[in-house]
This record gives structure tokens, sequence and C-alpha cells, in this order.
């Protein structure tokens, strides 16, 4: 008998991939948790029956996520990352050698613990000496810790359940305040093609709050449409004005120079989401 698992990805548009075998499903306090080894993505994570990441295309949201943010800061000493428990956000943000702190703050500690057990290629950051995870709240987080890091970075599901605070105008606010006098954001923006107002929203939001605010793209195959938006709002370094020669070597299989300044060219209908 043939198992499949389905997302909906809109109340109209759904997508289903061939499963081999459910590895795990639990319930948190805050959401369903599963495993399933897919025939087409390997091992992938679904929260609330919603797709968050899976082996087989994982890297690309993670090192967009990740250098984008730490590539523009010139010395990023203090990182904090909220969300991203499966680990692979962690990974990438340690292959920067200027980080000397990554505070983790992840909801939801059934996640952390499916991570480690079936996600061992993504969660082998967290064993590195710098990160520090905490089980707490992000939007409490950002509000007890002023002044304190030079990049943050959103790793969070789509708008819902414990992450609905994480888009909110008062969040963006807290996250200015608990970025030092040069620091930056980074969060996952979602589709540009069926999250639209939601983008608008947080665009307009940011750039009453920042001076300097960017959308950048990249193309995750299992995230609905494929296109996927990050923001990156800085306090001020430009991430177009950087020095590309001083980055750091990278191993990574997306992220590079080059995609670092194309990621930032817009087609019309995604830049009409950010400049009206
Ligand atoms: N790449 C993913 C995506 O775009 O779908 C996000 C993956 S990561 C698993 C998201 C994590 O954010 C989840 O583990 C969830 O528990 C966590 N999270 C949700 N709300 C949170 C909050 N308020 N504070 C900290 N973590 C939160």
């Amino acid at each position: 008998m043939e198992v499949w698992f389905t997302e909906d990805q809109t109340k109209d548009l759904r997508i289903s991939v061939r499963v081999k075998e459910v590895l795990f499903s639990g319930q948190s306090p805050f959401q369903k948790v599963a495993v399933y080894d897919t025939v087409e993505f390997g091992r992938l994570l679904a929260l609330d029956n919603i797709i968050q990441t899976n082996i087989r295309d994982e890297y690309v949201y993670h090192e967009m996520l990740t250098h984008v943010g730490l590539n523009t800061h010139p010395n990023p000493k203090k990182v904090l990352l909220i969300g991203g428990g499966d680990g692979g956000s962690v990974r990438e943000i340690v292959k920067h050698d200027n980080v000397e702190k990554v505070v983790h703050v992840e909801i939801d500690q059934m996640v952390i613990d499916v991570a480690k057990k079936f996600f061992p290629e993504l969660s082998v950051g967290f064993n590195d000496p710098r990160v520090e995870i905490l089980v707490d709240d992000g939007v409490k987080h950002v509000k007890e810790n002023k002044n304190t890091y030079d990049v943050i970075m959103v790793d969070s599901p789509d708008p819902i359940g414990p992450a609905v605070g994480l888009y909110g105008d008062d969040f963006y606010r807290n996250v200015h305040e608990a970025l030092r006098e040069d620091g930056l954001l980074v969060a996952q923006t979602e589709s540009p093609h069926f999250n639209r107002d939601l983008i608008a929203r947080v665009h307009a939001t940011l750039k009453n709050i920042f001076p300097l605010v960017r959308m950048f793209w990249a193309v995750v195959p299992t995230y609905p449409g494929g296109a996927w938006t990050f923001t990156l709002a800085s306090k001020k370094y430009d991430p177009l004005a950087v020095d590309m020669d001083k980055f750091p070597a990278l191993k990574t299989k997306w992220y590079s120079p080059e995609i670092h300044r194309s990621a930032f060219v817009l087609p019309p209908y995604f830049q009409e989401l950010v400049t009206g």
C-alpha cells in the first residue's frame, strides 16, 4: 500500500510526497511534530503538517538565511538565532570563525530532540562549544536583551501558533533594540507568490524601524511556489556594498559571493512588494 504525506500549501494547493516510513510522530505543547522518510526528499520534518525541512533541499534555505547576513556584518561576534530547532542554520553559522557566541532560542524541546535523533547532518552544529541553546520564546528573549547582538536571524515557521509573534511590529522593534548599534536582522519572509500581503506589511514595518531594508530570494523546491524570500534589515551595513574579496572561504552548496549579489536582484513582481 502506498503512503503519502500531504501538506495543504494554501487552501487550494497541495504538495504530496511518497513516504517510505513514518519515523516519528508526537505532540509537543506547541505543535504536532513528525518525521517521514520520503522517496524524493529523504528524511523530512513536518510541524503541524507543514514541511519545515528535508535532507535533499535544506541547504538552500539554511545557507541563504545565515551567510548573507554574516558576510554583510564585518565582525559578527555575537549571533542570536530564533527558531530553527532542526539545527541547519546553526550548522551554517558555526562555519564562520569570527562568530564567538551563538545564542539559539528555540521554543520546542521536541524539535531539538527529533533533530538530534533523525537529522544528524543538520544538528551537527549543536555540539560546537560556541553554541548555547535556550528552550524559550524568541519574542520574550528579544524583549529582555537590549544592545546585545551583532546579527539576529529568524528561522521561523509560517505565522501560525507560537510563531505569530515573530512577525509582529513589537517583535521587530524589540529586535532593533536587541541589536548593537551596527547590528542587522535577517528573517525568512515566506512566499512572494502566496504571502504577498504579509511581505508588504513586514517590509513597511521594518522600513519604519531600520534605515536599510532589502529583500533577497532563493528557490526551495518543497516550499509553496518554490521561490522563497528573506529580508535583511540593517542599522548600518549594506549587503550590496560589502567587499566580496573579504568573504571567508565557506564550503557551501548554494551560497557563493555571486549568489550573495544576484539574490538581491528582484523580478518586478517581487519588487513591487517592497517599494509600495
Ligand atoms: N525552515 C523552516 C520554515 O521556513 O518552515 C523553519 C524551520 S524551524 C523547524 C522553525 C522553528 O521555529 C520550529 O522548531 C518552532 O518550534 C520554532 N518556533 C516557533 N515559534 C517560536 C518562537 N516564538 N520562539 C522560538 N522558536 C519558535
